[in-house]
């Protein structure tokens, strides 16, 4: 085990933990906005900066990122961190000014307005999407394109993706509700900042309710070869 502290308070800690894996298993608050326990750790928002004391140095780094060591003295809330974070959150709110995710967690932070150019966006570049998409999911239908102020998450050439199976775990971790989906009738909808795509429903054998995407079920059925009719009854209706 590793011994470290988190604002003075000794703690011990598996190796290769992160900073932010301690935090949360010790009730330590740290503001997130791009990790989820189901994929890597990206780094991408800086939300999570903590202080970190070694030998006399001090510097920031990102606690979903950053592993423990011994002796590390870890503070989550010092002036500096507050600083930054609220710097952090000021950008993010001038890329995202009307999102409603971004605004409850900027007034958490004590950041009421921004002094950056406002933009009109709901995406925080952050890849969740993307990480879950192809970590999880294992299908790559998204991805970060371009650079600087063009980076934009998209689908290949801005297209409908052929590989999307309309799965729509992009929506569900999505920080900042970005992408969504809904069911209507016998098609789902997903709709992206940059485009929006349709999946046909599977229906039901017995109770006749559409329940899921037909091209999510045979997805499942060869990836992990179950019987072609496996998915004919929807879960409750299944024996
Ligand atoms: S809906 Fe498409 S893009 Fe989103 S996670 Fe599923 S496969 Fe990936």
């Amino acid at each position: 085990m590793i011994k470290l502290t988190i604002d003075g308070r000794k703690l011990k800690a598996e190796e290769k933990a992160t900073i932010l894996d301690v935090a949360r298993d010790n009730n330590i608050y740290i503001p997130t906005l791009c990790f989820n326990e189901a994929v890597a750790p990206y780094g991408a928002c800086r939300l999570c900066l903590v202080e970190i004391a070694r030998g006399g140095r001090k510097r920031l780094v990102a606690s979903c990122l950053y592993e423990v060591e011994e002796g590390l003295q870890v503070k989550t809330n010092s002036e500096r961190i507050a600083n930054n974070r609220r710097l952090v959150m000021e950008l993010l709110l001038a890329r995202c000014p009307n999102n409603r995710a971004i605004q409850d967690l900027a007034r958490q932070l004590g950041v009421e307005k921004t002094s950056f150019k406002l933009e009109d966006n709901q995406c925080i570049l952050c890849a969740l999407c993307v990480r879950v998409c192809q970590e999880v999911v294992g299908v790559s239908a998204i991805s970060l394109v371009n650079r600087g102020v063009d980076r934009q998450m998209a689908t290949p050439f801005y297209e409908p993706s052929d590989v999307c199976i309309g799965c729509g775990s992009c929506a569900y971790v999505c920080p900042t509700q970005a992408i969504k989906f809904e069911d209507v009738g016998d098609t789902r909808l997903i709709t992206m900042p940059n485009n929006k795509m349709e999946f046909k429903l599977k229906r039901c054998k017995t109770c006749g309710n559409y329940w899921a995407p037909k091209k999510q079920l045979d997805y499942i059925i060869k990836k992990v070869d179950l019987a072609s009719d496996a998915f004919d009854n929807c879960p409750d209706c299944r024996g």
